[in-house]
């Protein structure tokens, strides 16, 4: 009995020494918990989920800024956890926690929205013994950078690009984020779409290396910078039509494990919902992170109440971008798709030349937005800023501005519509409205059901207030309140 006794309190023992070592190897870190003082830190938000669309659904309730990441378990079978939360919440875990799997992070770049510009770099290094890494990077850099001011009108250099840097003896891996200065991508899908257009001849050599490669390359197409110029300047400040010799691309062109050649940039992390590694992570089984490179040139600004290290990362954030009335949106329409779309507003009156977001519920409410005095405005753009949940349309045909109460001559107006707070605004690309940073007042968006909208965008509010006054008289219901919708 005393000796049975005396093995459970062995027992016991034990497992007590086990814990107090495990927590000396990772000690208990302090909760975050903001503070008033503190206006800055967001209120807390921290939920696991085990699929992606669960916490994409989860982070559309929630009124903080928060994103979705991904977090990889082990690397066995690679399965993905999603976690939900702020970037001040996140960096506040991250800082501490390096045991967990929180080091091995990813950034999900969610679809459609305005993202920096970024790239995936790798070769395998026993097969590239030759290879000089840092300059292939420098190299690409600069002509990238060229290619951006050829066609968007945008200056950038080495200093704007963060070089994050994983490599081991076996492989050269780095990762380069652009901070462009007041510009961002429409989304990574027409990244996407730039980068095959310009690294065209670099692929084509990777399929025939010994082939000639066409001199000669058009570049007439729709790659084009949205600005904030009135729609008269604008066209002159994007697209040129150029048509120049080729460059020598041949130092983008690697072997591949089994000799084969293969293309330094990796084209394939263009697609929706992309997991992106984050700045101090791993792969998981891997303890090289993702630091800055030797040759990063890129220093960020000085923030108050944050330091430099969390500044590192707020920058390498793919998707954090900022909707302001200066930021211009490139675009780079996929040939193929741009074809397609044409045939299709000269084939069908459905969408009267309109681009629709994924949320058509919006697009009509906008669409019942603007439409006054018989001038019925469209949508002559609209780009998604996933940090702050924000739809932001520009209009086109209808000018009225709430800013000088009557309708600008040529300037055009944006409707913004925040998703998280349910309301919207209006904001103006008129200099002078700009230069006052006019917002009208927020008001608070509904949405009708798609009939009802579609009935009053083609009869119009009154007819469809006749007629459903007309129906519930003949069905003897109650009339609907339509009121709050005039
Ligand atoms: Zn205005």
């Amino acid at each position: 009995m005393l000796l049975c006794l005396f093995r459970k309190w062995e027992e016991r023992l034990k497992d007590i020494e086990e814990l107090a070592s495990s927590y000396k190897r990772r000690p208990l870190c302090p909760r975050y918990k903001p503070q008033l003082s503190k206006p800055w830190q967001a209120t807390p938000v921290w939920k696991l989920f085990h699929r992606q669309t669960q916490a994409f659904n989860f982070a559309k309730t929630c009124k903080q800024d928060v994103h979705v990441f991904a977090l990889e378990k082990n690397a066995e079978n690679k399965q993905r956890i999603y976690l939900v939360t702020t970037y001040t919440e996140l960096w506040f875990y991250y800082r501490t926690y390096n045991e967990t799997s929180l080091m091995h992070c990813y950034e999900v770049i969610p679809e459609e929205a305005v993202c920096k510009l970024y790239f995936d770099l790798e070769f395998y290094i026993p097969a590239n013994q030759e290879a000089d890494g840092k300059q292939m990077v420098a190299d690409l850099i600069e002509f990238i950078c060229k290619k951006i001011d050829e066609h968007y009108g945008i200056k950038c250099s080495l200093e704007d690009v963060l070089n994050l840097d994983s490599s081991t003896k076996e492989k050269f891996s780095c990762h380069l984020i652009f901070l462009l200065h007041n510009a961002a991508f429409k989304n990574n899908i027409h990244i996407g779409n730039f980068l095959r257009k310009f690294l065209q001849p670099a692929v084509l050599l990777t399929r025939k290396r010994d082939a000639t490669v066409p001199v000669v390359v058009s570049r007439s197409q729709s790659c084009k910078a949205a600005t904030d110029l009135p729609s008269s300047l604008e066209n002159q400040t994007v697209t040129k039509d150029v048509s120049h010799k080729n460059p020598d691309l041949s130092f983008l062109i690697v072997n591949g494990k089994h000799g084969e050649k293969q293309l330094f940039v990796d084209l394939g992390v263009y697609t929706k919902n992309r997991n992106f590694r984050l700045y101090k992570s791993s792969k998981a089984g891997n303890s090289v992170v993702l630091d800055i490179a030797e040759d990063n040139r890129f220093v960020p600004e000085p923030v108050k109440n944050s330091c430099i290290e969390e500044q590192y990362f707020l920058s390498s954030l793919i998707c954090n971008v900022r909707f302001s009335d200066s930021l211009k949106i490139l675009s780079c329409d996929n040939p193929k798709e741009a074809k397609e779309k044409s045939t299709d507003l000269d084939g069908s009156v459905s969408n009267g030349g309109y681009q629709f977001s994924p949320y058509p519920e919006i697009d009509n409410f906008v669409l019942f937005l603007v439409n006054k005095d018989n001038v019925q405005g469209g949508i002559r753009r609209w780009n998604y800023f996933s940090l702050e949940q924000l739809l932001v349309y520009d209009i086109s045909k209808y000018r009225w501005c709430m800013n000088i109460g009557r309708a600008h001559k040529s300037n055009n107006i944006m409707i913004v519509i925040d998703l998280k707070s349910e309301n919207w605004y209006q904001k103006c690309h008129d200099p002078v409205c700009r230069a006052e940073n006019f917002k009208s007042e927020c008001e608070y968006f509904f949405v009708l059901p798609t009939i009802l909208q579609l009935l009053m965008l083609s009869v119009g509010v009154v007819n469809t207030v006749v007629l459903l006054v007309f129906l519930s008289l003949k069905s003897c219901k109650p009339i609907p309140d339509l009121t709050e919708f005039l």
